[in-house]
């Protein structure tokens, strides 16, 4: 959803609670009794309690440039699977490092990706002219590989989301190596696994070693709960990560969230609680949905889509009046509304709500 879309929900009287304007506790207050927020598929967890305290610490160490905390931030997750420092890079917000990808690997050459799928680098690319190829999703609801190969036969960047926003549906590992097998040179391939924590399919951050032309990206926003502090990677071999530092040179992000983000990766904990408490919402939530005839995709994130059999959009509405936000829509799947996961009261509030609005 753009910016703008955004801002109009405030108009709506909708909006989340505005931090300079309100005391922390009654913002906490506000977001407990306001709506329900399972609308951008954000973590209804926030950061887990060690990335809090890192977080406070961070407050008092931010009168200095954090690049120690970014080194070591890079070097973990290097460590922790098995790549080398230099193939890990720092962006606020994995969205920044998919539209620094759009910016350095199209123009000329353009872009192929999934429909529906996550909007941004199609948005971008749409911004600076370039050419946009979106090939349906399979009847798996995986990427359809070969599709998108015959798309375009000298493409700039293949964006592959795994799983799929918003789908939440998973592409096979060997589907996503044949196109890395079969891909034109000079094609650059983006795998974002920014929900790959949810879900039981392999990483292909082990791919990299033997792909010069693959960028994995990485975010905190999802399972670790961190969306507001803005904090993504991007991972790939040296020679491919320096073409996207063109257009951010060496930055940093604040001191705060490399502290969160370090914090997050050493708790080992907060992947398998959240991936388990996540799933059991979700497959609840859709056997409670197929028990009453909604056919939901069969996601393997924190999102997942329903088939409505009727324009969505007027739902969605509907359920927002309800004080449950949800969505949004794709174009290509007018039918269907996407639904985030949030925690027990959420998803009990979200039942209650689209039982209202469906028997109406
Ligand atoms: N990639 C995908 C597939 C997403 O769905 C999102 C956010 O919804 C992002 C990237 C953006 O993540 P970040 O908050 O790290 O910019």
């Amino acid at each position: 959803m753009t910016e703008i879309s955004r801002r109009s929900l405030v108009g709506l009287g909708l909006a989340l609670p505005v931090l300079s304007q309100l005391h922390w506790a009654e913002a906490t207050a506000a977001t407990a009794t306001g709506p329900v927020q399972i609308d951008y598929n954000e973590s209804p967890w926030g950061p887990c309690a060690t990335a809090r305290q890192a977080m406070q610490a961070g407050i008092a160490q931010s009168g200095r440039y954090p690049y120690k905390a970014q080194y070591r931030l890079i070097d973990l997750f290097a460590e922790q699977h098995g790549l080398q420092p230099e193939q890990v890079q720092v962006f606020c917000g994995s969205k920044l490092a998919l539209q620094h990808a759009v910016m350095a690997f199209t123009g000329p050459r353009s872009l192929v990706l999934a429909e529906p799928s996550y909007e941004a680098p199609a948005e971008a690319a749409q911004g600076f002219g370039t050419a946009v190829h979106a090939v349906a999703l399979d009847k798996r609801h995986a990427h359809d590989i070969d599709a998108m190969l015959a798309a375009d036969a000298n493409p700039g960047l293949i964006y592959l989301c795994n799983p799929n926003n918003p789908t939440g549906t998973l592409t096979p590992r060997q589907d996503i190596e044949r196109l890395l097998a079969r891909k034109p040179a000079g094609s650059v391939v983006v795998v974002d696994e920014a929900y790959i924590h949810f879900s039981d399919a392999p990483s292909c951050l082990d791919l990299v070693k033997d792909h010069p032309e693959l960028l994995v990206l990485r975010t905190f926003s999802k399972l670790y709960g961190m969306a507001g502090a803005r904090l993504g990677l991007a991972i790939g071999q040296a020679p491919l990560l320096q073409k996207l530092e063109l257009y951010d040179g060496e930055n940093v992000a604040p001191a705060s969230t490399l502290l969160g983000g370090l914090a997050s990766l050493e708790d080992p904990n907060v992947v398998p609680q959240r991936k388990a408490d996540n799933a059991r919402l979700r497959d609840q939530t859709i056997t409670w949905l197929g028990q009453r005839g909604w056919h939901c995709t069969a996601s393997q994130a924190n999102c997942f889509m329903i088939d409505l059999r009727q324009p969505a959009q007027p739902l969605v509405e509907r359920m927002a009046r309800e004080q449950v936000l949800v969505g949004r829509v794709w174009p290509s799947w007018p039918n269907w509304m996407r639904v985030s996961v949030g925690d027990e009261a959420d998803m009990r509030r979200f039942r209650e709500a689209f039982a209202r609005v469906t028997a109406a």
